[in-house]
């Protein structure tokens, strides 16, 4: 489904991702894990066209996409929730989840994906009518992924869902992660600091350090890895 052949991405002279490739099948959870300034944010951002790389190839559905606005990438398929939720603080959660559909025009779909996403997480749907920016910081992070399943995504890239919020917050949010990857048929692609909730979630994973792959492996291997063990599980 998505395929990133050697890509490269840079910060002016500050080179980010030194030629990684990376692919992801269609009804997979794929999930990137490394440190802080690995290179994480700046994989998704150069998928979702908002940090073009500068050398490689990204294919999507046997296109090309390196290169092509992120309102074009947007409406292909691929839709990002970023690091840190950014939904809109003084539109309400329902006026959020419209921009979500911005792209679309069949009502109908656009209904049923309302009602599925207040499904997923019922607490939306009592807080319809409030501002995003007076929700809980878990209530915002749940509200910029039903934002991003408005765009009725293939491909769904999640930027550190758990950060910053409390245990049992993060284990609903990887639990609906699942759900959405099961249910929905919506292949993910998950860039996570919590490697351990990541890798049990995700089918397959790779390990970036400094901009570079290090290991890819299923989930199952990874978690097992001692590398990864001693490394990124604390173990
Ligand atoms: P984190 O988990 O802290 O977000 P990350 O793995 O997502 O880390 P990136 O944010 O992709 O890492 O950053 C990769 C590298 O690129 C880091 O060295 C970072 O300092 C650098 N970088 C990121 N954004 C910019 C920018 N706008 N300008 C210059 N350098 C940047």
């Amino acid at each position: 489904m998505l395929e990133l052949r050697n890509v490269e991405t840079w910060y002016g002279n500050i080179q980010a991702l030194k030629g990684i490739s990376i692919s992801v099948n269609p009804g997979e959870i794929i999930t990137l894990i490394g440190a802080n300034g690995a290179g994480k944010s700046t994989t998704l951002m150069s998928i979702s066209g908002l940090t073009p790389p500068r050398r490689g190839e990204i294919i999507f559905e046997g296109q090309p996409i390196s290169g092509r606005a992120p309102d074009v990438i947007v409406a292909m398929g691929i839709c990002q929730v970023p690091e840190g939720r950014h939904i809109f603080p003084s539109l309400t959660v329902a006026e959020n989840l419209d921009m979500g559909a911005f792209l679309r025009r069949d009502r109908l779909g656009i209904k049923n994906d309302l009602e599925y996403v207040f499904d997923l997480f019922p607490i939306l749907a009592d807080r319809r009518h409030q501002p995003g920016g007076t929700l809980s910081g878990g209530e915002q992070q749940m509200l910029a992924i039903s934002r991003a399943l408005m765009a009725r995504p293939k491909l769904l890239l999640l930027d550190e869902p758990s950060l910053g919020l409390a245990p049992l917050v993060v284990r609903l949010i990887f639990q609906i992660i699942r759900k959405i990857n099961q249910e929905n048929e919506t292949t993910i692609f998950l860039v996570e600091q919590n490697a351990h909730m990541a890798l049990q979630v995700a089918h397959r994973g790779y390990v970036l350090e400094n901009g570079e792959i290090l290991m890819e492996g299923t989930a199952d291997t990874l978690l097992h890895s001692d590398a990864v063990r001693q490394a990124y599980l604390g173990l």
